[in-house]
Order: C-alpha cells, then structure tokens, then sequence
C-alpha cells in the first residue's frame, strides 16, 4: 500500500479501554517473585508492605487477559496519546532500503518517554488507596520526571533516589522533577541505613540503579502512607505498558501492516514489553508469527550473558527475588557507558518469553549506537534517547540486510523518547572521545557470585 501517510494518528476514541495482560497467554508463567528471607513465593500480604494493593493485584495476576483502564487514567492519557506510529519515509530514503520502516514514537510528553505510561497509573493506584506518597528510584532520570509529574496530576508527595553520577550530569532533569514538587535526592545517600552502609563500603561510589533502589524501597516501608513504586521489570508496568503496542497493532491493522520483525532496546524490559504485547500475545496463540527482537547494550548484556536465576532486583539485597536474566545483583556498569538501560537484571515476563524462544537478543555496543542516533536524528528529524537509539541501531542493520537481499521486510520498531537532556552523552560523541566497554568474563563472573543461592530453584 503506497498511501501510508508519515504519521498515523489514531483518534482519542481509539485509545485502548483495557490494558492487555501477555501472561494470560503464555503457556510457561513467569516465576513469581520470592520473599528472600523463606525462599517462598511473595504474599499479596507481603507484597502490600511495599507496594499499592490494587498494583500487588495486578502484579499476581497470570490469567486475565484485559483489565479495564480506569476513566481517570485514560484522562491523563488522553493529554498525550494515542501517540503517532511513523512510518520513517526518510530514513528508508536515506539507507536505500526497500525494506519498509516504522516507529512508534513515545518521546512526546515532557517526561520525554514512554515512562509516563505506568507512572499515571501507579500514581493513580496510590492516590485511590489513600497515601499520602510514593517513593522511587531514577537512574538516567526518566522516570523520576514521569512518576513526578504524574504525582502532581494526582497530589502526591514524591521522593526521588536518582543515581548520584547522573544527578550531578544531569542538573537539569533534576529541576524538572523539582518543579513538578519532587524530593530529588542523590544516591546513595546518608538518609538511610541501607545508604549509609553501601557509603561505609564503596566510598565515592557514584551509585548504581541497584542502589538507589534500596533506598527508596527502605524509605517507603519505614515511613506511613508511603509505598513504593518501580518504573520498569515488574509485570504490573509491563501491564500499564501493552497501552503502546496496543495502539500499534491498531494502527498497523488499520492500515493493513504486518510486521516481519518487531524490535525494541531493552532495560528493566518495560517499553519493548508493552510494544510487542499484543503480537506476541497472536504468536503464543498461534495466530501469527512475528520475529521479535530485544536490544540491550553490550556493557550491561543482561539477555546475552547474564544467568537466567532468581536474583535480587537490587544492590542492598532488600527486595524480593526475581526469576530473570541478570548479571547479579553485584553489576555495576562501567561509569563511561551513557546510554541508559543500565539495570542488571530483566523483566521475568521477557526473560521467559526469551528463555523460551520466543525471542531474541542482540547487545551493541554505544558508538555505534550514537552513530545510529545521528543517522536517524538527520533523517527522521527527531532527536532520539540514547536507549531508544539501540533499537535504531538494529531496526538500521536489518533495513541494510534487505538492501543486500532485496527484501521489502516491515520493521517495527520502539523510538522511546527524546534525548535532550543526554547532551553530555551526544557531546562525548561528537568530540570522538566516548569509548566501548565491555564487561570481561572475569568480571561477569566475579558479579555472578553475588546470585543468592535459592533452596528448591
Ligand atoms: C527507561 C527507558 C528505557 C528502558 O526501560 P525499559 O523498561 O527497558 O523500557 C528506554 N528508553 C527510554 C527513553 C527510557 O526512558
């Protein structure tokens, strides 16, 4: 079909009424999450200590395939969705491609990424359960602004640990979430126990995601009316998430696309989890096949070298386990790599799919990931987040596959945000002087011992 405009845009009447649940349709369940104390599987009792009851429900929840969005939450929604599935007319111009390339675009919120899609929700559930706050941790700084300007919508206090290395690179994310009335606060930090011991043994540690979820886990059980929330990995944001490939196959139907490869950078797992939900929900069904493919940046290779365990999802070992690939609670990414996605383990949903072949995994390395940022920034116009641009990456390589075989395959891929506050990240680029690091096996190793040992697993 050669009328596809450059953007569809779906009516705000077609904004999906349901999230839709993947784990309804997989054969093989994720493995529940373990309290780390007994080596059982977490209570919704448990669970209800440190998060929002409504979100323990649906972080249970293995069998129904759609939940209704709330009409408050699709009123938020409606501020910033249905967002645009592109087709990337340029890029392919510019690559000489036959093959046909599309993009869903989450960048168009100020949070700048798809983030916002489960911090209004889980801001929502909070509200309705009657806290008084949340608390968190950001790494690169998305999600602190999503789950602050949500927490504004609905008038919640929130308290932000954000990564002591991009709290000083990154001045200006920091004062974005302060004006939406966000605690921002560096980790680790001096104001928790679990802070103040990590400090005790890493003096002058620039932090990790791993850390700074401990600490805001700490402080939300140790304060009333606080819970705590996670902007990626846990089924429940892989939930809020199906909203954007929702859309897509909305999209992609109305226009009669389908997909060859669908393709997605991969950190906790959230935004490629929600973008291929409702694909992969017709392939576990048997109704169509799509070859799906995560991203993930080749100096923190949680799918491609990490061990598929239960592990802890921080570094303070104080939240419960998770049956997923990581690389050990342990890992710390080397401080030189900017392209986000830096956490060590991977959504339990994903890491099934993946372990049971219904996915694959690819790691690249970041200059030639930024090289691809560039590449697509002077094409398609957009200035793409530095995770987002591992999608790009492997969409750009598969569209030059079809230029060699003369293949007309249909690339989907997730662009997740903008990168405006990634400047430093860009600079570094431009004046050749970022590197490639890449984990050794020594080191992975050295991080791998740090996996708990789990009785029965
Ligand atoms: C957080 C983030 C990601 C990675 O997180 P996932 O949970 O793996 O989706 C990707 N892109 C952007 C722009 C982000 O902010």
């Amino acid at each position: 079909m050669s009328d596809i405009p450059y953007k569809i845009y779906l009516d705000e009447s077609e904004l999906p009424t349901q999230w839709y649940n993947v784990r309804a349709d997989m054969k093989n369940k994720p493995a529940p999450l373990l309290n780390p104390g007994t080596g059982q599987p977490l209570t919704a009792e448990e669970m209800g200590g440190i998060f929002c009851e409504e979100l323990v429900a649906q972080e249970l929840d293995d069998d129904t395939a759609y939940i209704p969005i709330p009409a408050e939450i699709r009123e938020y929604y409606k501020t910033y969705r249905p967002s645009p599935l592109v087709r990337a007319y340029n890029l392919e111009k510019r690559l000489g491609t036959p093959a046909k390339i599309y993009y869903k675009f989450e960048g168009n919120n100020t949070s700048g990424s798809h983030k916002l899609n489960s911090a209004i929700a889980q801001a929502y559930y909070a509200k309705k359960q009657g806290l008084k706050g949340v608390t968190t941790e950001t790494g690169a700084g998305q999600w602190g602004t999503a789950l602050s300007m949500a927490c504004a919508y609905f008038d919640l206090d929130c308290k932000v640990y954000m990564v002591k290395v991009s709290y000083e690179q990154k001045p200006f994310r920091r004062e974005v979430m302060r004006t939406y009335g966000a605690s921002v606060t560096p980790s680790p930090s001096m104001e928790t126990e679990v802070g103040r011991k990590i400090l005790a043994e890493h003096p002058g540690t620039t932090g990790s995601l791993g850390c700074a979820i401990s600490e805001a886990v700490e402080v939300a059980v140790t304060n009333p009316g606080y819970r705590y929330v996670l902007g990626s990995v846990l089924n429940q944001v892989l939930l809020h998430q199906s909203v954007v490939g929702l859309e897509a196959k909305t999209a992609c139907d109305k226009f009669g696309i389908v997909p060859d490869v669908i393709i997605g950078c991969a950190g906790g797992g959230s935004n490629l989890g929600g973008l291929i939900a409702p694909f992969m929900g017709e392939k576990l069904r048997g109704e169509r096949d799509y070859r799906i493919v995560a991203v993930e940046p080749a100096s923190c290779p949680s799918f491609t070298r990490g061990k598929f365990a239960f592990d802890f999802c921080d570094t303070g070992k104080i939240c419960p386990l998770a049956k997923m690939y990581t690389l050990g609670s342990g890992f710390i990414p080397s401080p030189n790599h900017a392209g986000g996605l830096r956490f060590h383990g991977m959504s339990p949903i994903l890491s099934q799919l993946y372990y049971d072949g219904l996915m694959e995994a690819v790691a690249v390395e970041q200059t030639a990931v930024f090289q691809a940022a560039e590449e697509f920034a002077r094409a398609e116009g957009i200035l793409p987040a530095p995770e987002s641009s591992h999608a790009i990456k492997v969409a750009m390589d598969e569209a030059m596959r079809c230029k060699e075989t003369g293949e007309e395959k249909t690339i989907l891929f997730g662009l997740t945000g903008t990168g405006y506050f990634d400047l430093v990240a860009y600079q570094s680029f431009n004046d050749g002087t970022m590197t490639d690091s890449i984990p050794t096996d020594e080191d992975l190793e050295k991080s791998f011992a740090t996996l708990p040992v789990v009785p029965g697993t």
